[in-house]
């Protein structure tokens, strides 16, 4: 079984100190490949370093949080990120009205400049949207990325089917496995066609809460991701196995994750 975590946060400070055995304990349990988040400018550029050292893919992008700080030099600098052939995706980017920690104009200004990004380059598009939906997907008919993802989803059917219908594939996390907020998940999975589903850990959050023990500081990490494809194949009552080929597969579909395009040192221009 090989897995795919479509996102990872590993330039996250809980990973500082032991990043290397962590990507060493998913290999272990099946999770071959890893997209590491970037959810600023800087934390894009620290993402395509850890991709590079561990041998992992990254994204480059502004999560809706941050919008307030964009400007005029950031889809420049993103756009340069992106140059480097371990960046399979923009993003993460979209809308947050959950924590509203940017204003909504700003942040839909920088959702819809990251779009833009994303089609320019030809790269799919790694979105979030937390209580965001319809305007989420307002923006994405009027801008729509040819490839992209709606990472973590947690929302209600009619969400899911809008996304669905905006071609969009779906990444699913821990959230499944949360007795109290996931637990419409486990029915509304079966409603996602099996070249459209995608899994994820969003480590170090969302630990999976039904996983005993639970790990240390309650952080969660690549290698737990197999315990999120066992609830979600329960859910859908197939096999894990088969359910880890289609996502994989599919991951592969969205990405690419082709190692040997990736070691290319003429592609190489991030050198400072
Ligand atoms: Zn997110």
């Amino acid at each position: 079984m090989q897995l795919v975590d479509i996102g990872a946060n590993l330039t996250h400070s809980a990973f500082e100190t032991d990043r290397s055995e962590v990507v060493a304990r998913a290999k272990q349990a099946g999770v071959g490949r890893i997209i590491v988040t970037g959810t600023a400018v800087d934390e894009s550029l620290a993402a395509t370093r850890v991709a590079d050292e561990l041998g992992l893919w990254a994204t480059a992008g502004v999560h809706p949080h941050h919008a307030r700080d964009c400007g005029p030099s950031t889809i420049p600098a993103l756009r340069d990120i992106a140059r480097h052939p371990r960046v399979v995706a923009i993003g993460e980017c979209g809308l947050d009205f959950n924590r509203n920690y940017s204003p909504h104009p700003d942040q839909e200004k920088w959702f819809v400049a990251q779009l833009e990004l994303g089609m320019e380059l030809g790269k799919p598009l790694f979105l979030h949207s937390r209580d965001a939906h319809p305007r989420f997907s307002e923006i994405l008919h009027s801008h729509k990325p040819e490839k992209a993802v709606a990472h973590c989803f947690t929302g209600e059917q009619a969400e899911l089917h809008a996304y669905l219908d905006l071609g969009l594939y779906i990444g699913i996390t821990g959230w499944i496995c949360d007795e109290r907020r996931g637990r419409h998940l486990v029915k509304l999975v079966r409603d996602i066609p099996r070249d459209r589903l995608l899994l994820e850990t969003d480590s170090p959050y969302l630990t999976p809460r039904d996983l005993r023990p639970q790990p240390r500081a309650r952080r969660n990490e690549p290698a737990l991701l197999p315990h999120i494809l066992e609830a979600v194949a329960r859910a859908l009552g197939r096999p894990a196995e088969e359910v880890a080929a289609d996502t994989t597969r599919n991951a592969v579909a969205l990405f690419g994750l082709d190692e040997s395009r990736a070691s290319a040192p003429a592609q190489r221009p991030l050198a400072a």
